[in-house]
């Protein structure tokens, strides 16, 4: 069974209560009966030494012995007269304890004590130990009056003569004691009674954040990492929420970067099978293609000298083809790898770009393509030149392979911000632009005919791309159909540190 920490608190708290109070007012009551007995007991002994001297002076004056026989006899007249003196019951008995008189039935009553009489309501004990010459009294509550018996032996030359026993009223030391302890019960309730509150207070103060941070904690078990705690306390519990959102926060981030790694797991792998597949693909055609040339060429009635050479030539083509996309693959292999990407050097973008221009320049003359430069000067970035090279030049293939015969191909180079920019602009098929998406997948053709080159792969875009990114740049591909295409791209310039000195 379930019990809540505020229902513990509540719980205990009573608990401790009732046995404290409980606990209380039994030592008080313990204290109080034993302090009006100490005061009794001095007015007793009061009352006793008066008595003696009393009963002494009576003897005197009636000049009689003070002993058992004048005691016995007189005893009327004792009790009555002591009776009024004193204003109490009084009773006497011989020394051995027999019943003489009282005062009650003698001289009409003083005080109206009929409760007294009934033996219920008290012991004798008192008036047994006088008979053995020792002074005792008992308490008798009786209705809500407090009545003492005090039965007091009288001692003449070492010897007991009889036996004086008085009731007197105590009541109003009683009821005094008694208003004493019913206000401090009321004082010490009082007490509980705040405490009672401030343990409620407390324990709802404290379960409140406790209930929140469970009910989160509920939520973050299921997977919801939204919700947030809450808790103005100024204190631990407050330290404990912030905490605790820390820490969700913290697993929610990693579950997140666990899962997003999961994601490029897969999609790495996804990417790695069609590449893959593309490969033994891309390999095949070129194999198949020389193994059917060959095959014929072997068969021994073959003899047409024509067919021959052409077949020589496209084993010869497909073989260069396979050889350029080994090189390619190579190539792919070696940026993706970290060890180029370490050695990082100042490059002359605006010399690469015109010295690629220049070597490009036979290879666009075949297809009367003219190569328009704009180029900035000194344009330094922080990278590798071979692969900034080989991207450049690239490019500018592309725009030749791809361009019409008799066209343009624009190359631009220029800052801004704190990037360089690199446009190669050509006038020719253009790529639709459904197809611009998968234009960095590496072995995509558009349409393999649109090349006017055997050589096409659909590896050098990819090539250019993981170049690009390794370079922290960022490359881009405007096209129109029929009209041209403009490739963008931006790299970081070389951030220079000013050192100033005084
Ligand atoms: P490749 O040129 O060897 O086929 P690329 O990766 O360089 O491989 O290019 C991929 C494809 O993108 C090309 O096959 C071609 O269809 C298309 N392409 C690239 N550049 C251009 C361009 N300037 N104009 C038109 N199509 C282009």
């Amino acid at each position: 069974m379930k019990i809540s920490i505020k229902r513990k608190f509540i719980i205990g708290f009573l608990l401790i209560f009732y046995i404290g109070y409980n606990t209380m007012s039994f030592f008080m009551n313990k204290l109080i009966v034993e302090n009006n007995k100490d005061i009794i007991k001095k007015e007793l002994l009061t009352f006793e030494k008066d008595l003696t001297t009393y009963l002494r002076q009576y003897f005197e004056l009636k000049n009689k012995d003070m002993d058992s026989n004048n005691f016995n006899n007189s005893s009327n007249d004792i009790a009555s007269n002591l009776s009024i003196k004193v204003g109490s019951r009084i009773m006497i008995y011989s020394c051995e304890g027999k019943f003489l008189t009282d005062s009650a039935n003698a001289n009409g009553q003083v005080l109206n004590y009929e409760d007294i009489d009934n033996k219920q309501n008290y012991s004798d004990e008192d008036l047994k130990l006088s008979i053995d010459n020792k002074s005792a009294f008992t308490i008798v509550p009786i209705k809500d009056k407090y009545l003492v018996v005090f039965s007091c032996p009288i001692i003449n030359n070492n010897k007991n003569i009889g036996i004086v026993r008085s009731v007197m009223d105590y009541s109003e030391i009683f009821s005094s004691s008694k208003k004493l302890l019913k206000l401090t019960n009321t004082f010490v309730l009082l007490v509980f009674g705040v405490i009672f509150l401030f343990v409620v207070l407390l324990a709802t103060k404290i379960t409140i954040p406790i209930l929140k941070l469970s009910k989160v904690t509920k939520e973050v078990a299921k997977g919801n990492f939204e919700e947030d705690i809450t808790i103005n306390s100024k204190d631990e519990i407050e330290e404990l929420s912030l905490d605790f959102n820390k820490m969700k926060n913290k697993i929610k981030n990693q579950i997140e970067t666990i899962k997003n790694d999961r994601d490029d797991l897969k999609k790495i792998a996804g990417h790695r099978k069609v590449f893959f597949d593309n490969m033994t693909h891309e390999m095949k055609t070129p194999l198949t293609i020389i193994s059917g040339y060959s095959q014929i060429l072997l068969k021994q009635d073959f003899n047409d000298k024509e067919f021959a050479r052409k077949s020589v030539k496209k084993i010869n083509d497909e073989s260069e083809r396979m050889h350029n996309m080994i090189i390619e693959l190579l190539e792919i292999s070696k940026v993706e790898s970290k060890i180029t990407s370490d050695t990082k050097e100042d490059v002359n973008i605006s010399q690469i770009i015109d010295v690629a221009c220049n070597d490009m320049k036979i290879r666009a003359d075949k297809y009367e393509i003219h190569i328009e430069k704009n180029v900035d000067k000194e344009v330094t970035v922080l990278g590798n030149p071979n692969e900034l090279r080989r991207v450049i030049i690239n490019i500018i293939d592309n725009a030749i392979k791809y361009g019409y015969i008799n066209s343009t191909v624009n190359v631009k180079l220029f800052k801004e911000h704190s990037n360089c920019n690199i446009i190669v602009k050509d006038e020719g098929h253009g790529i639709p632009s459904d197809k611009l998406e998968m234009i960095f997948e590496p072995f995509y053709r558009v349409a393999k005919q649109t090349s006017r080159e055997t050589g096409s792969s659909g590896l050098g875009l990819s090539i250019v791309k993981k170049i690009i990114d390794k370079h922290n740049g960022d490359i881009k591909i405007i096209s129109e159909e029929s009209i041209g295409t403009e490739v963008h791209i931006t790299i970081p310039l070389k951030v220079y540190n000013i050192v100033t000195s005084c």
